[in-house]
């Protein structure tokens, strides 16, 4: 199973994707992860990602495409895997499409070229400034959690790796609006690419998390 989450910044694409990575057994791959990971470890990628992040803008293709289509090529990756976060600009899904061609040619018959699903998390702007302000990250597992909607069980500790949660630098307000004038212009138009592949579904965002999971679940299982 082979599935892109899209959806605005804080649409909850992040959150979905860790449940069904448990519920599937299958890896979630988030490309900002990686990023925050490299710029925690202060590699060379970290340093340049940081300096696009940290504005509201989008990594560049050139240091984005390759880093993800590597991942998917390990071995974890070879019954399926969830992408969150990637692709984000329509470069990055051709990239992904072609990688995904070559990756199944020479296999056996059946080896599926295509992605599964695009499942598009719909959530208004309006609710987006809240969700993100509310969001704490833990820099250490990835795991993440709202302060109203979501609360770590333990106040400002990672439930999970008992680090210190953070409000993410690109989570506050006057970046999220450049975040989303960004998702509008160059994210948004995947919608249409995946909708022309027959791929798409769209679930209401706004719902309570596990109503959205309940909704993908039927989608991946119909
Ligand atoms: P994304 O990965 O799309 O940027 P996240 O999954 O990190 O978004 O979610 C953004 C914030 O909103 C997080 O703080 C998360 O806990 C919270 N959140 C996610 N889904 C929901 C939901 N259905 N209802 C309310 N809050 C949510
Ligand atoms: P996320 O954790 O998905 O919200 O990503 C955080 C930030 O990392 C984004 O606002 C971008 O600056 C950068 N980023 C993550 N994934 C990508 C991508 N596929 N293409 C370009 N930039 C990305």
């Amino acid at each position: 199973m082979k599935i892109v989450m899209l959806g605005a910044p804080g649409a909850g694409k992040g959150t979905q994707a860790k449940m069904i990575a448990a519920k599937y057994q299958v890896p979630h791959i988030s490309s900002g992860d990686i990023f925050r990971t490299n710029i925690k470890n202060g590699t060379e990628l970290g340093k340049k990602a940081k300096e696009y992040i940290d504005q509201g803008l989008l990594v560049p293709d050139e240091l984005t495409v390759d880093l993800v289509i590597d991942r998917v090529s390990w071995d974890d990756c070879k019954n399926g895997y969830i992408l969150d976060g990637f692709p984000r600009t329509i470069p990055q899904a051709e990239a992904l499409d072609a990688a995904l061609k070559k990756s199944a040619s020479g296999l056996e018959n059946g080896t599926k070229a295509t992605l599964d699903f695009a499942i598009n998390v719909d959530v208004p702007d309006e609710n987006i400034v809240t969700r993100m302000s509310g969001r704490r990250a833990c820099l250490g597992c990835g795991a993440t959690y709202h302060i109203i909607y979501n609360p770590s069980k333990k106040g400002d500790i990672c439930e999970v790796c008992g680090e210190s949660l953070v409000l993410r630098d690109d989570d506050k307000p006057e970046t999220v609006q450049k975040r989303l004038s960004v998702y509008h212009d160059q994210t948004q138009p995947l919608i249409d690419y995946y909708t022309s592949q027959g791929i798409l579904k769209t679930v209401d965002g706004t719902q309570d998390m596990n109503d959205v999971f309940a909704a993908i679940v039927k989608i991946l299982e119909a």
